[in-house]
């Protein structure tokens, strides 16, 4: 049977499209109807999505640990694990960078902002981002238990890294019964993952159908030229430059990645957090890309973290955005300050959804722009969201691959067969 497995990705895009045309023709036909709205959109589409995104939350924090204490004490070397961190995070931060810069560049050019009225009653409260020095201070669990209860991934990260290390200095019977213990724990998670893969086509069906049937498609209209810069821009990143990236520096085909990336581009896109398309994206990167294990379990969980490359792009555009509004000139230095801060703010904040906002507040901040203006372009922040995270994902899983690629960790038998794992499903 294998047919109906190669099906999974075509069954998730299915599910979508058919939730985004449900959603449409639910708010075409039966605008303000109490009864659809009780029983679809905030009854039915509501259950199902949000149960959706919990099973797949649900997996994180155990995936993520397990895995990564498998991956971490099958590397021996210590030196090695510091050379990956190295690669990893300085990786992850120059794609964000250059994406915030193309962004950047391609508002100066279309000027977004230029005539829209300023209304006075935009608002936005901002919540307090952390200090870099927190962030790093940060980064060492005081207890890593609510670590993990709190779902903190770096913290998670470090205390796995040092649990894994210690495990493969010990060795011996204990390390290898312990060993022999996680290898079989990652393997049910792993399975786990897969089920919860084929109920997607259900669970994005029923997000996507809650969402299009409740957004207001004026408010977008009238913000028409941010939002397509900002859409078009992800477009241009997520599928350009990061073939050019990916070609350059390892010579793999980008077709095939971005391929094989779709189911995970998806979940980014319906659930709106790198954090819960972990799971997919860690399957993905693994069974379907020929990282190993222990460059994966590293590179997807800290990228879903601290690498956002969608989410930079849309704080570039906005910035610019709110520059024209209020007419204000941004300098050179204003740029590079914007680009610094938004690389840094990124390592700092969760892949959650609409935490690009509160990203965007410190770096309207660093410059000197008013933090209400970021009031001017909530209204259509959700669909962007979504389609930044699946950049900010697809960023993810590229550098993974970079990553695994340069340590000799990179399966390309499996990178270049265009079935691989699909039997699993
Ligand atoms: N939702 C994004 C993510 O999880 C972050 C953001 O841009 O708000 O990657």
């Amino acid at each position: 049977d294998n047919k109906k497995k190669l099906n999974l990705t075509t069954r998730i895009v299915i599910g979508m499209f058919a939730g985004i045309a449900v959603g449409f023709l639910l708010k075409l036909l039966f605008p303000d109807s109490i009864l659809v709205e009780g029983y679809l959109t905030k009854g039915l589409f509501h259950v199902v999505g949000q149960i959706f995104i919990s099973s797949l939350q649900m997996l994180v924090v155990p995936l993520v640990f397990v895995s990564l204490v498998v991956g971490t004490c099958s590397i021996s070397d210590p030196s090695k694990l510091g050379r990956l961190g190295g690669k990893a995070v300085g990786l992850y931060m120059v794609t964000t960078a250059i994406a915030i810069t193309f962004a950047i560049f391609a508002a100066v050019l279309i000027q977004p902002g230029a005539g829209v009225e300023l209304q006075s009653d935009a608002t936005f409260e901002p919540s307090q981002a952390p200090s870099l020095a927190q962030v790093i201070i940060d980064l060492f669990p005081t207890n890593p238990f609510s670590a993990m209860a709190n779902g903190n991934m770096l913290q998670i990260i470090v205390f796995a890294l040092l649990f894994g290390i210690s495990m493969a200095l010990v060795g011996g019977k204990s390390g290898d019964r312990l060993k022999t213990f996680f290898d079989d724990f990652n393997e049910i998670i792993m399975k786990l993952v897969i089920i919860l893969m084929n109920l997607a086509p259900y669970g994005v069906f029923a997000l996507m159908a809650k969402l299009f049937s409740e957004t207001e498609f004026e408010t977008i209209f009238s913000l028409g030229k941010y939002f397509l810069l900002v859409f078009f821009v992800l477009i241009l990143h997520g599928v350009i430059t990061y073939s050019l990236i990916l070609k350059g520096l390892t010579g793999l085909s980008p077709w095939t990645f971005l391929k094989k990336m779709r189911e995970v581009q998806i979940f980014g896109f319906s659930t709106s957090s790198s954090n819960a398309t972990i799971p997919v994206t860690l399957e993905t990167v693994t069974k379907r890309l020929g990282v190993s294990n222990s460059i994966g379990s590293f590179t997807v969980p800290l990228g879903a973290t601290i690498n956002m490359d969608g989410t930079a792009i849309m704080q570039g555009v906005a910035t610019v955005f709110i520059a024209q509004v209020y007419l204000v000139d941004l300098t050179l230095a204003d740029y590079v300050m914007v680009v610094l801060t938004a690389t840094l703010a990124s390592v700092g904040t969760a892949g959650v959804p609409g935490v690009g906002l509160i990203m965007l507040a410190m770096v309207l901040g660093q410059v000197g722009l008013p933090v209400e203006g970021i009031g001017l372009i909530i209204g259509v922040d959700r669909l962007l969201d979504m389609t930044r995270t699946s950049v900010n994902v697809t960023g993810d899983a590229m550098v993974s691959l970079i990553v695994a690629k340069s340590e000799g960790e990179l399966d390309e038998k499996v990178f270049n067969d265009a079935e691989a794992d699909l039997k699993e499903r």
